[in-house]
């Protein structure tokens, strides 16, 4: 596997830095995720320790200013830890992803003050970032939200919010919120962000949901009585938030892409070796055409998924005008077609597929959601057809 991917990574000389970087979190996620990843997921346990380790590996701010704490790498740098993560366990690897993707708009957007207020913390993990968009009236039209943040308090030194956010990754576990709220008028340019600490007076979480899958971290609603918030924890002005969490998102559907590739590469491997190990007709069972040209193609959607992908992470390293575009094109390419050579990796198995030990159907369920969140499948497509007809 890895030559492959060193010769396809290899049009984007990965070298020896991006080399180690990726050896390093393969180590450090097959001793410290992957053992316990089955065990978590049937708990539904939150392992916030482990979740904690990577902060001094450089993983909680892989694209963060080195000033903070960060470690100043790429975007092709992140997929590559993203994907070396979700091998041992996508839902461990999106729930570092989400941070890195709310750390990095403090990082981007932030000024000098919020910076050093808020990121040598969340770099080193002592805190984690969830990023709060969703509401239950606005998913995908998500400049449709309406939690509402007015000025209060002398000179306007606070915002009172109050809404909701719906399908919050890690609510109640992170200490702070990378919120999107309504300051202004209807639409985008009404939209602004804020930077919530966990403790703000008025914010509660809803109940944990019971989902399909991603079980190791829990999925809430985060709910605004009269909360207030410092107008300080404001980032980039009132009117650009919208602008702030698309950016976000860029970033964010790269790194999602990459944990479904990592996911799917695990479900593979683990296909390959058990159609080499399980005997039918008197032969193993990849001994069967039909079977071959299903890991042929398992295969090649696989290397096409890593191409498109660290194609579209290179071109947000270069800043590319297209960046946007090809973000999209791989969110909605790779986690789909990872998502088919897991389930087909399931079926292989036969029916030892479907129990929870083998792990393959746990990789079904936690590659699932990469269809709908950082933008629905279907909206990448609105995205990408709009950069070709030029709207
Ligand atoms: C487990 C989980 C974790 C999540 N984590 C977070 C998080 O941490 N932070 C956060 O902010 N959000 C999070 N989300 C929310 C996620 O981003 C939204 O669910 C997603 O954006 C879709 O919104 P929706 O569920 O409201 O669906 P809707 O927007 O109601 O869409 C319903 C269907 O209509 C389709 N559709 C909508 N508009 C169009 C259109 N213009 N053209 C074609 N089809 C369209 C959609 O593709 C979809 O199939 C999470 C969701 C889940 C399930």
């Amino acid at each position: 596997m890895d030559a492959v991917a060193d010769k396809v990574a290899g049009q984007f000389e990965l070298n020896d830095d991006q080399r180690a970087i990726r050896e390093m979190t393969r180590g450090f996620a097959a001793e410290r995720v992957a053992p316990y990843a089955l065990d978590w997921d049937k708990e539904r346990f939150f392992p916030s320790a482990i979740i904690r380790e990577t902060g001094p590996l450089g993983l909680g701010g892989i694209y963060i200013g080195e000033d903070v704490g960060g470690s100043g790498l790429g975007r092709l740098d992140a997929v590559l830890i993203f994907e070396a993560l979700a091998a041992a366990c996508p839902a461990f690897a999106s729930f570092i992803s989400i941070h890195n993707m709310a750390a990095w708009m403090i990082d981007r957007f932030g000024d000098e003050a919020q910076r050093q207020r808020f990121l040598p913390k969340l770099t080193s993990m002592e805190w984690l970032a969830s990023y709060a968009l969703t509401e239950p009236g606005s998913g995908s039209d998500a400049s449709a939200l309406k939690t509402r943040a007015v000025r209060s308090g002398g000179n306007g030194s606070d915002y009172v919010l109050n809404g909701a956010k719906q399908f919050i990754s890690g609510a109640g576990d992170s200490d702070v919120y990378v919120a999107m709220v309504r300051t202004g008028e209807d639409g985008p340019k009404g939209i602004s962000t804020m930077v919530i600490p966990k403790d703000a007076p008025g914010l509660s979480f809803g109940a944990i949901e019971s989902k399909m899958g991603w079980h190791m971290q829990s999925t809430r609603q985060v709910v605004f009585q009269d909360c207030k918030v410092p107008a300080e924890n404001l980032l980039s002005g009132e009117g650009v938030g919208f602008k702030i969490a698309m950016a976000g998102l860029d970033g964010g559907r790269l790194n999602i892409a990459a944990c479904s590739l990592g996911g799917a590469q695990s479900a593979l491997d683990k296909a390959l070796a058990y159609a080499h190990e399980r005997q039918a007709f008197g032969r193993s069972i990849d001994q069967f055409q039909a079977l071959q040209f299903k890991l042929a193609d398992m295969e090649t959607n696989l290397q096409a998924s890593r191409m498109l992908l660290y194609s579209a992470a290179s071109k947000l390293d270069r800043k590319a005008a297209d960046a946007s575009k090809w973000s999209a094109m791989a969110k909605r390419f790779v986690t789909d077609a990872c998502f088919d050579v897991a389930n087909d990796a399931l079926q292989i198995h036969g029916g030892y597929g479907y129990l929870h030990d083998y792990g393959v159907e746990k990789l079904v369920r936690d590659l699932r959601v990469h269809q709908i969140l950082e933008g629905t499948n279907e909206i990448m497509r609105v995205i990408i057809a709009r950069h070709l007809i030029g709207q």
